[in-house]
C-alpha cells in the first residue's frame, strides 16, 4: 500500500484497538481518513476539520450513507460534521473528544505557529489521545534526490530528535505521555534512518483533570464554519 494508506491503516489499527467513540481528523484534507474512519463499530461521532474547504467540500458527500444503508440501517449511531477552520484557533466544538489525529498536517504550518498549535491541540482541545505523523528527515537521505523537503508544500521537515524534542515539551508542558513509531521502512536500510513517515501517540495522563483548579471556565464562542452535517 502507499504511504498515506499506511498512515490511515494505523489511524484504524489503532481506533479498532483503543475503541474511541469520539474521533476528530485534523486536516482531513478530502476526508479519506474519516471515509475508513466511519465504518468502524465503536466510532459515534466523527469530525474533520481543515483550513481549506475545498478539497472537503468536493468529497464531503461521500461520507453520507450507501442507499443500502438507509434501507438497513446498523444500530450504531453516527454523527459526522466537518468544519471549516484553523487547528491554530479554539473552537468549542473541538473539545471532549477520545482520539484526535493528525496525519501530515504539522509540517504544513511555519513553524513559528507550532506553539499556538501545541497549545490548542494540547492545552485547550485535549483529547485523550493525540496521533501525529510528520516526514521524517532523516528517512530524505534514502529518496530519490535527497531532499531537503519532499514537497515545496512543507515548511519544515523534523529530524527524529526534533520531533522527540517537540513532543517531549508537550507531555511536561500538557500531561501526556507519547511513544514513537511509525510507517515505511526499506529493507536493509541503516537503522538510524527510522520511520519514512515517524508516527508519535500520545495518551493523556489521567491524573489530569479537565479543568485546572483556580482556572475560569471562559464562555467559548465558535470560530470555524460548519459545512457539513449527517446524522445516520
Ligand atoms: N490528513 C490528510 C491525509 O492524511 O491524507 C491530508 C494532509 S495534507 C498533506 C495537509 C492538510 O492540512 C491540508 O488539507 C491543509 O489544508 C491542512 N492545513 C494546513 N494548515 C492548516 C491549519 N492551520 N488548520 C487546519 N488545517 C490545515
Amino acid at each position: 500500500p502507499s504511504l498515506g494508506t499506511q498512515r490511515h491503516n494505523f489511524v484504524v489499527d489503532f481506533v479498532q484497538q483503543h475503541k474511541p467513540k469520539k474521533v476528530i481528523d485534523l486536516g482531513c484534507a478530502d476526508c479519506r481518513l474519516l471515509r475508513r474512519l466511519r465504518f468502524l463499530r465503536d466510532v459515534e461521532f466523527l469530525v474533520g476539520v481543515d483550513i481549506k474547504s475545498s478539497s472537503m467540500k468536493k468529497k464531503m458527500h461521500s461520507l453520507a450513507p450507501f442507499p443500502g444503508e438507509y434501507l438497513q440501517p446498523g444500530n450504531k449511531p453516527l454523527t459526522i460534521e466537518l468544519y471549516e477552520g484553523s487547528v491554530t484557533e479554539e473552537d468549542p466544538h473541538t473539545k471532549g473528544f477520545d482520539l484526535a489525529t493528525c496525519i501530515e498536517l504539522i509540517e504544513h504550518l511555519q513553524l513559528a505557529e507550532v506553539g499556538r498549535f501545541s497549545e490548542v491541540l494540547f492545552g485547550y482541545m485535549e483529547p485523550t489521545a493525540v496521533i501525529v505523523s510528520t516526514p521524517n528527515a532523516d528517512f530524505n537521505c534514502l529518496l530519490p534526490g535527497r531532499p531537503k523537503l519532499r514537497i515545496p508544500d512543507h515548511k519544515f521537515e523534523w529530524t527524529q530528535v526534533e520531533f522527540r524534542s517537540w513532543a517531549s515539551g508537550i507531555c511536561g508542558a500538557y500531561g501526556y505521555t507519547v511513544e514513537f513509531t511509525g510507517v515505511g521502512k526499506v529493507a536493509n536500510g541503516p537503522e538510524s534512518s527510522g520511520f519514512c513517515s515517524q508516527i508519535g501517540v500520545f495518551n493523556r495522563e489521567s491524573s489530569r483533570s479537565n479543568v485546572p483548579p483556580g482556572n475560569e471556565v471562559t464562555e467559548d464562542v465558535p470560530v470555524y464554519n460548519l459545512l457539513y452535517r449527517m446524522e445516520y
